[in-house]
């Protein structure tokens, strides 16, 4: 795979030479065919979906519908229906808390999270936890920053309904040992939900391997466009969960007091969807099947760790996280310097990272011990020269303050 080729079809470098982008874990840069994509739709399919006879609306439902295919095959579902197309990750882990968590969990029951879950995959918990009284866990972490898997296994029991857990840290970059975890919710009869949104982007994933009941991803991380993500149901729960979004579209009849629902799984997409955006999907996973996903995850990893390795190298910078890195996302800190000073230089030469504490305030301040964190996330179109300059960069600013 030439990466110099595949840098040619993301218009984004052409207009930005000298831009290093290393916030992918924030949102990825879009090829130029699912840019393409979102005008075509714009200029010669703009039909609502699932409404109209006509002929052009049946076929933008059709294509509409062929992503949906599309989708379950990229997560090997053998059932469409158990795609769901909502907003992003945030929106699909929300549908779950609210549309069956909070009906199937009372007081003494338990949720088991990582002490290193995104916000997004911690408040929907946390809420229902505070409003049931059922209690919260953590699962912490091992002291290398791996998911404690020996805690997990005490944690995780008779009383557990939900283990809910990321793929991968998206501060941390590991990723986490999620068909074991799987099993284990599952002989204490709890459901998992897997939260996707860094593993989808960078590695191949199999529900029919991992057995996740919920799965959640977004399409902007995954070279797809904003505001279009994906709720995985397990098929033998789809009529196990309440749409709260009710309208347009997700019925079968409607009287003056009442009303049945359409089937799964148009029940869970009330209104007009983001058809440009599912359409816009189609073409990210389109070109990731093209790159092939066992070719990104490992090139995600090698850049994770000659980037790793090149940080590691200066001196007053602490690198978060196990030495062999598995995917391209790496955080630190220059000690003595605050996070957004470092990023502040780093962006005075088009060096783009987040500095923060990335949505992961729990992790970053009681694990981590720190207020924040540089991060800076590669996908498979940077370049070790990418990561040389963020090092040389990060360098500069050492000298400077110390
Ligand atoms: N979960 C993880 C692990 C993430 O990294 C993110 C975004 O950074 C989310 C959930 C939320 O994704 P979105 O903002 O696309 O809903």
């Amino acid at each position: 795979m030439n990466v110099k080729e595949i840098r040619q079809d993301f218009p984004i470098f052409k207009h930005r030479p000298r831009m290093v982008y290393l916030d992918n874990a924030a949102t990825t840069q879009k090829p130029k065919s699912v840019i393409q994509a979102l005008s075509h739709f714009y200029e010669y399919d703009n039909f609502n979906v699932h409404r109209s006879v006509y002929t052009p609306a049946q076929q933008t439902t059709e294509k509409y519908e062929h992503v949906r295919k599309q989708i379950a095959d990229f997560i090997g579902s053998r059932n469409p229906k158990s795609i769901i197309f909502t907003r992003g990750t945030t929106e699909s882990i929300n549908d779950i808390a609210i549309g069956y968590f909070q009906r199937n969990l009372s007081e003494g029951e338990e949720i088991s999270v990582s002490i290193m879950e995104h916000h997004s995959n911690l408040l929907p918990w946390q809420r229902l936890a505070n409003q049931t009284g059922a209690k919260l866990n953590y699962i912490p972490l091992t002291a290398n920053g791996h998911l404690d898997v020996k805690q997990a296994e005490q944690m995780i029991g008779p009383k557990t309904k939900l283990v809910a857990l990321t793929g991968v840290s998206n501060v941390l970059g590991v990723i986490n040992p999620i068909r074991e975890i799987c099993k284990l919710a599952h002989k204490n009869h709890a459901l998992l939900l897997l939260d996707a949104a860094q593993m989808a982007p960078e590695m191949p994933i199999n529900v029919q391997k991992i057995h996740p009941d919920f799965m959640a991803f977004s399409g902007h991380k995954m070279l797809g466009p904003t505001g279009i993500g994906v709720l995985y149901i397990n098929p033998k729960l789809l009529d196990k969960v309440t749409p709260w979004q009710l309208g347009g579209e997700m019925i079968q009849n409607v009287t003056t007091h009442n009303f049945t629902y359409a089937d799964v799984p148009q029940r869970f997409e009330a209104g007009t969807p983001n058809i440009a955006g599912v359409i816009g999907l189609g073409q990210a996973i389109k070109y990731l099947n093209h790159l092939t996903m066992p070719w990104i995850q490992k090139r995600c990893a090698d850049l994770g760790q000659y980037l790793y390795d090149q940080l590691s190298q200066v001196k007053r910078v602490i690198v978060y996280g196990p030495k062999h890195r598995q995917t391209g996302i790496v955080s630190f800190n220059v000690k003595g310097v605050h996070p957004h000073d470092v990023a502040t230089a780093l962006d005075l030469n088009q060096i783009y990272v987040r500095a923060g504490q990335h949505c992961a305030q729990p992790l970053v301040n009681d694990c981590l011990k720190t207020s924040a964190t540089v991060r800076a996330s590669l996908y498979f179109y940077n370049t070790k020269s990418d990561c040389d300059r963020l090092a040389t960069c990060v360098r500069k600013v050492v000298n400077f303050f110390h």
